[in-house]
């Protein structure tokens, strides 16, 4: 199974030199490239595939004004339009926006294949550097694999990472139980769990978001190109990374759990980015990382042997009875508890809903269909919702 270790790197300032270099050419050869493909386009409704842009870049090598493109291992600016042609190919069937240019204060990576590094006695040396990456080894590579593709990114924060891709023979499937759990991942708390418990954020992020609003209004007031600009940039950078690893972090804690205790897991199919468009609830989306935290259980329980089970995302959870099945017309986002009209169970909402999930769950892992109850209106389901309906970007 492939996966990817990722670790802290410290470079050298003579590495740092080099790899800076390196991921600037990536980004002027993929925003080179990028313009070239929108131009053939729209001027004359032209396709350029990777080949032809693999040969672009074999000509900018030769202009008097792009000598430098040589200085750098070729490999990276080769795997970056790589990636340019899956960004288009990913555009072309729907799934994504059209490509952007890169921009020099988001960092950047440089991809490495096996032909552009040296793996030995557990040490990387990358192309055109004398000396090993001295890597942070936070944890162990798995015993006798060696990495197949080694990613060096820099992010904004200035903090530099390095991604080793293998390829893992262990088999690390636990046994196997029959505990199954239903998630309804919420706005109040994070997630709620079937069995009755909920999951809250962590309540440090509040602190860090006064520091953070804090920093980004001294950044607005920085006049634009100047020095002290880019230091409250940097600055801002800072804070959202410490957001963002305290996020992933308590996301990880979590989802190993749920799949360390439970033989099914069973979630909403969410659609985050649309939900996200809701400006009432997109920070606390954001914030709790629905997507990232279903991402992680996802290929967590292929690793270990689970069954996620996904259910569609129009299925009353909140609104249904776990008890009789009696569906409420109408349950506001403010309410969150609840007696059923029908056989006057007294319901916490979101803790009902995972209950729901789950039975949906059950139902859904037996005959493998998708779940739209009969009785419940789809077209009442989507009126409702309809803000966030639109799935497609427009072509
Ligand atoms: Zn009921």
């Amino acid at each position: 199974m492939e996966k990817a270790y990722r670790y802290r790197v410290y470079p050298t300032a003579e590495q740092e030199q080099i790899l800076r270099r390196t991921i600037g050419c990536v980004r002027l050869v993929f925003n080179k490239a990028l313009a070239a493909r929108t131009e053939a386009w729209y001027e004359r409704q032209e396709k350029v595939d990777y080949v032809q842009s693999s040969a672009m870049l074999t000509q900018w090598k030769r202009l008097e004004d792009l000598q430098f493109l040589n200085e750098v291992s070729c490999v990276p600016l080769q795997q970056g339009l790589r990636h340019l042609q899956t960004a288009f190919t990913n555009f072309f069937a729907g799934r994504a926006k059209y490509p952007n240019f890169k921009k020099k204060r988001s960092g950047g990576s440089a991809e490495f294949t096996k032909s552009a590094f040296r793996w030995k006695n557990g040490q990387v040396y990358l192309a055109k550097c004398s000396q090993p990456l001295p890597i942070k080894w936070s944890r162990q590579l798995p015993k006798g694999c060696e990495p197949s593709t080694i990613t060096v990114r820099l992010e904004p924060s200035g903090r530099w990472f390095v991604s080793l891709l293998l390829n893992d023979p262990a088999d690390e499937t636990l046994h196997s139980g029959d505990s199954a759990v239903g998630l309804d991942v919420g706005v109040s708390s994070l997630v709620s769990l079937s069995t009755g418990e909920k999951i809250a954020n962590p309540k440090v992020f509040d602190k860090h978001y006064q520091k953070l609003r804090k920093a980004q209004k001294s950044l607005s007031r920085k006049q634009k190109g100047s020095r002290n600009r880019d230091k409250a940039r940097l600055k801002v950078a800072r804070i959202q990374a410490k957001i963002s690893d305290a996020r992933i972090d308590h996301t990880h804690k979590l989802t190993t759990r749920l799949i360390r205790e439970n033989q099914t897991i069973v979630v909403e199919d969410l659609a985050v980015k649309n939900m996200v468009k809701n400006p009432k609830l997109a920070r606390a989306i954001s914030d709790a990382a629905w997507g990232e935290l279903v991402r992680q259980l996802d290929y967590k329980a292929l690793w270990y042997g689970r069954n996620l089970v996904k259910i569609d995302r129009w299925f009353p959870s909140s609104k249904r009875c776990g008890n009789c099945g009696h569906i409420v017309d109408k349950l506001p986002l403010n309410i969150r508890e609840w007696d059923c009209p029908n056989c006057g169970t007294h319901h916490d909402r979101d803790i009902n809903a995972a209950k729901n999930i789950l039975a949906v769950g059950h139902t859904v892992a037996v005959c493998g269909a998708s779940v739209r109850p009969d009785n419940h209106s789809v077209k009442g389901q989507l009126r409702k919702t309809r803000k966030g309906k639109k799935q497609k970007p427009k072509l």
